[in-house]
């Protein structure tokens, strides 16, 4: 197995910088300090933001090809560092090893198609001569970097979630600014690592963990000219409030749900339910919360997926046979461990799961829970999904709907005609046909709407918000 230094530094304008080791991380199933993290202040986050100002015209006159050559840096090493960096994820975050290492396969996906996509970045020749007044004018643009980029990621998916930020800057030629969640800092670090091999312009990049209270630059310094947030909705909408006059790219939470018609094949089903809901124990913004069933199968999925949920290995996330290992902090676990007490208490019925060790919940089915319950309308974030049935299959869409969240949902069916209703009607930025809400993959486009986000990461996406349109236009005298 792998193995992690004691003490790893921050990146203070490409250069790894040891001012102190402030931040320790715990490993999460075990509770113990597993390493530590230098954390920087105020005055460090200044110096990034004006370094990230200085390398933002020598990186947007990097070519294409050079662009493309970091990024290909970047593939080869994960590759070689696999395993350390699947450990580093499994510790720090409490991901199963098996999980882990599929999201170390995602992170070298992220930055191979980024890799690919530096290389393509093209405009449009634009006819002008739509009136008299502009006979003899052509227009053409072109996609040019926005500048310094202000990033803040999430605990849950310390590589993958930074790469989706780091790997389409880096593509497009804009310096950036990281701050990783203190909880799992790690990941990002490493890609710092790995970045510090380049020849970057000085300033290309900084990944300086910090405590929320001192990371307030990232926000409001008016120098970045874009934050991209991947975090909660309360955190998220907040900062947009004080973001100034940059673009603001948020991926914030959900309470994603899935809709099982009568026509769907159980056996293929359960299985794809069990990865949604329980996936990272639950701790994913497009995990299965709400699964809506139609009323024929109800009896007989319900049955399947509990047997099924029951067998699930709990328990020490460094063992290749668990699925379900400790939630970010014991907190958070009693948090969720009272909301499914609430639903309890309001009339719903614990189907399996419910007790908690610690930071472990069990996996969790509750059924007959009352709407208002924060276990339906709020953000569960935890290996907890609720059960409910369906008639009609507008109802369901309904259903589906009746949320503060949209940001992607699931949809099992044979039938045509229900897809593209589904498509149509369901409030998300993304509807999933015959899988769950929490499939992804790293090229497609991928945010929510209403309370769930404001605009799209996926590499392409990211990389036109992290660009200008500048325009030309040439009158033929
Ligand atoms: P969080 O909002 O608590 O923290 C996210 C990041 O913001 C962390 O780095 C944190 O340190 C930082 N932060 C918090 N307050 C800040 C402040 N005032 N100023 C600057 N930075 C601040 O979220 P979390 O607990 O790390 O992650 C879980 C949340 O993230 C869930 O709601 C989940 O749904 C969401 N999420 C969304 C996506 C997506 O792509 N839509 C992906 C993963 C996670």
């Amino acid at each position: 197995m792998a193995t992690l230094k004691s003490v790893y530094p921050l990146y203070l304008n490409n250069v790894a910088q040891q001012p102190n080791a402030d931040l320790a991380v715990t490993d999460k199933f075990t509770g113990e300090v597993a390493f530590r993290v230098a954390q920087a202040d105020a005055a460090m986050i200044d110096a990034a933001i004006s370094g990230a100002v200085e390398a933002a015209e020598p990186m947007a006159r990097m070519a294409s090809y050079e662009r493309q050559a970091v990024l290909n840096h970047c593939v080869s090493r994960f590759i070689e560092r696999f395993d350390e960096l699947a450990y580093a994820l499994c510790v720090e975050a409490g991901k199963p090893i098996k999980d882990s290492e599929g999201e170390v396969g995602r992170l070298i996906d992220t930055f191979r198609i980024a890799a690919e996509e530096s290389v393509r970045m093209t405009g449009e020749v634009q006819p002008l001569d739509i009136a008299p007044r502009a006979k003899g004018y052509q227009g053409m643009w072109k996609r040019v970097p926005i500048g310094p980029c202000s990033f803040i990621s999430p605990f849950n998916f310390p590589l993958n979630l930074a790469a989706h930020k780091i790997a389409p800057a880096l593509a497009v030629g804009c310096p950036f600014v990281m701050k990783p969640a203190s909880r799992t800092p790690l990941g990002a670090i490493i890609i710092g690592e790995v970045l510090a091999e380049t020849d970057l312009p000085k300033g290309a990049f900084s990944i300086l963990p910090a405590s929320r209270g001192g990371a307030d630059l990232f926000t409001i310094d008016d120098r970045f000219k874009l934050l991209s947030f991947t975090g909660s909705p309360e955190v998220g909408w907040d900062l947009k409030s004080r973001c100034g006059k940059k673009k603001v790219v948020l991926e914030l939470g959900g309470n994603a749900a899935v809709i099982v018609d009568v026509d769907a094949d159980l056996d293929d089903v359960i299985e794809r339910v069990l990865f949604g809901a329980f996936y990272q124990s639950g701790q994913s913004c497009i995990g299965v919360q709400r699964i809506i069933i139609h009323v024929d199968i109800y009896d007989r999925f319900r049955d399947m997926l509990v047997a099924r949920t029951k067998a699930l290995v709990v328990g020490d996330p460094k063992q290749r046979e668990t699925s379900i290992g400790p939630m970010i902090d014991v907190k958070e676990a009693t948090r969720l461990e009272a909301w499914v007490k609430e639903a309890v208490a309001a009339g719903g019925t614990l189907l399996c799961g419910g007790s908690r060790d610690g930071a472990m919940l069990d996996a969790t089915l509750l059924e007959a829970v009352p709407a208002h319950c924060r276990i339906v309308t709020e953000e569960a974030f935890g290996p907890v999904a609720v059960l409910s049935s369906f008639t009609d299959f507008s109802a369901a869409l309904v259903e589906v709907n009746a949320s503060r969240f949209g940001l992607q949902a699931g949809v099992f069916t044979r039938d045509l005609f229900k897809m593209f209703d589904a498509w149509d009607q369901l409030e998300v930025g993304g509807v999933l046909v015959n899988d769950v809400p929490s499939y992804r993959v790293d090229n497609m486009p991928y945010g929510g709407v209403k309370d769930s986000g404001l605009g799209r990461e996926g590499v392409r996406f990211a990389m036109e918000d992290m660009t200008e349109i500048r325009n030309l236009v040439v009158r033929r005298a």
